[in-house]
């Protein structure tokens, strides 16, 4: 099996076709590593706008790119023609920093050629999830490629970062120092009609009670001092967070808004319970 490590630099432009914006792709690149994880070969390639008229300063400023390169470059179809030609038979796995990559690419696939899915991939993984777990670091820490590289002491001199073929090289220089044959697997995914399903659908916080998404007996609340039920006080209204309602424990004399939220993910709904105690009366700092 071979590695498969891919960016994308991109322009963000309006669709008539969707009446929104969208990223178009403007350069490809990727390196293919093998079992030991050495470069065995590139892919670079030049894609010539055709949703956008114009480069955003910023795009234009951070990559280096101009319209001419652009210009030079290969319409959409036929540039991913050419990576899929690049990739092959092989067995392979594509690596992204993140799953922005694989999702702009379906995007530009669905808006600019007939095709409906990346056919072409076979299995996929978010090499910046996977660094997230090898290196214990928090969702919430800035975790981009050049981060990344700093926390795993590689030196990002001799890559022009924000270049697609160099992001690849120095995202394959990342995956090298955290790649571990034992738990890699778990993280790889097969790209079948569930894979892309999930990554486009967007959970949805159910706001109607009776929805049949709803299980009642999940509508309760525990107190947070004794964890036996409370006693409910109010009806369960939807509030922006979820369902709310009002909560009584006789044993610990306390009072607690409790919420529960029901979201609808592709293929489960997620619950979720948080509460908030409610100050007696005439209590200190209600002032
Ligand atoms: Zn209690």
């Amino acid at each position: 099996m071979v590695f498969i490590i891919l960016d994308l630099e991109w322009n963000s432009v309006y669709g008539a076709k969707i009446r929104g914006y969208i990223n178009e792709i403007i350069e490809i690149g990727a390196v293919m590593l093998d079992e030991e994880l050495r470069e065995i070969d590139e892919f670079s390639v030049f894609v010539k706008s055709k949703i956008g008229k114009r480069l955003q300063s910023r795009v234009k400023e951070m990559t280096n790119i101009n319209k001419q390169d652009l210009e030079n470059g290969y319409p959409f179809p036929e540039a991913i023609g050419m990576f899929q030609k690049w990739i092959g038979a092989r067995e392979h796995v594509v690596l992204s920093w993140g799953d922005g990559d694989i999702r702009v690419l379906l995007s530009n696939t669905r808006y600019l050629t007939a095709g409906r899915k990346l056919s072409y991939i076979s299995n996929y993984a978010d090499l910046q999830k996977y660094f997230r777990y090898r290196c214990h670091t928090s969702k919430a820490q800035q975790t981009g490629l050049a981060a990344a590289g700093e926390i795993l002491g590689l030196d990002p001199a001799g890559y022009s970062l924000h270049r697609a073929l160099d992001d690849s090289r120095f995202a394959a220089q990342c995956f090298r120092a955290i790649y571990d044959p034992a738990d890699f697997p778990s993280f790889m995914h097969v790209c079948d009609a569930q894979f892309f399903g999930e990554l486009e659908y967007k959970p949805r916080i159910i706001s109607d009670i009776h929805s049949p998404l709803v299980d009642p007996r999940q509508l309760y609340y525990l107190c947070r001092n004794c964890g036996k039920a409370a006693k409910q006080q109010t009806e369960w209204r939807f509030a922006s967070r979820g369902f709310q309602a009002e909560f009584y424990c006789e044993r610990c004399d306390l009072r607690a808004k409790a919420w529960v939220t029901f979201k609808k993910m592709y293929s489960s709904v997620e619950i979720k319970r948080s509460s908030r105690e409610i100050p007696p009366e005439g209590s200190e700092g209600k002032k």
